[in-house]
């Protein structure tokens, strides 16, 4: 069986793209969107000169509409552009539904057919939990087959400190190697609590029991940091405010700041 056309012709596509960025968690409810939209946010605005995505395949749960105050609009910022499912859905039950083709027609429509303007540098993806049709379907078209070849895809595994949420974790590493996506590390999310009051961070969990961090040491991953549970951030993303200049000198946007240096 020869090359299949469509894969070929998205990855010509998408070949120009620095950085594709899988954001990765085993359970939902971990702050994988949240992440991503810090995330795609501090690029935008770290590299003004570049032009960012933020692509949600969140297929049955899309919420970077609602996190990123863009109900129907593809640019958020000048050099920011999102695309999401949910601008295509009249409702939200619509794609709870859907089969694996189905989503990965989606997906390809996404890359291939979306004018994401002139030069696209990051795509930050932002996933559904666990390791299912979008994201085999989205790995198909953004990692290379061959081995060597630097095709800008790198994952980012997001996890909370319970134990069930890193054993899943453990699972999202088994499957970035298997579909030869490389993992650039670990992001450990409400570990602790940041008060809205005196805006100490308190550690919520015993350090020495230290989830994304033990977690990191034991996989041999890099650990990128420790997001705090700050309710500042969660107001923010439930109202569609841009968190970067609602959260300035906070010491949540200091710990995305060093993923953000690493690229
Ligand atoms: P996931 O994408 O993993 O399902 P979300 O990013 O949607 O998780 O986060 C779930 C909820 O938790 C959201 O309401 C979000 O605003 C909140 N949340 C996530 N991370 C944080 C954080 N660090 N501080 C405060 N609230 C957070």
């Amino acid at each position: 069986r020869g090359p299949d056309p469509s894969v070929e012709l998205v990855r010509a596509r998408m070949s120009g793209v620095r950085s594709k960025l899988f954001v990765l968690s085993g359970k939902g409810g971990v702050g994988k969107s949240t992440f991503s939209n810090l995330l795609a946010r501090s690029l935008a605005s770290r590299f003004p000169d570049k032009n960012v995505a933020l692509l949600d395949i969140d297929i049955c749960g899309p919420s970077q509409p609602r996190m990123m105050g863009a109900l129907n609009e593809q640019y958020v910022e000048e050099n920011l552009a999102l695309m999401s499912i949910g601008f295509l859905l009249g409702s939200s039950d619509d794609a709870v539904i859907w089969r694996g083709p189905r989503k990965n027609n989606m997906i390809r429509q996404f890359l291939s057919e979306v004018d994401w303007g002139d030069s696209l540098d990051f795509m930050v993806l932002d996933t559904p939990p666990g390791t299912s049709d979008e994201h085999l379907s989205a790995a198909s078209y953004l990692v290379s087959k061959t081995p060597g070849e630097d095709d800008g895809a790198r994952a980012i595994l997001v996890t909370s400190p319970s134990e069930v949420a890193i054993a899943d974790v453990r699972r999202e590493a088994t499957f970035c190697k298997r579909v030869g996506l490389k993992v650039v590390g670990v992001v450990e999310n409400m570990a602790a609590f940041v008060c809205p009051h005196c805006k100490v961070t308190s550690e919520i969990f015993p350090r020495d029991r230290g989830g994304g961090e033990k977690l990191s040491e034991e996989m041999e991953l890099p650990f990128l940091g420790s997001v705090p549970l700050d309710p500042v951030l969660a107001r923010a993303c439930d109202e569609g405010q841009d968190v970067l200049s609602t959260m300035a000198d906070s010491p949540t946007l200091a710990a995305i700041s060093a993923i953000v240096d690493r690229e």
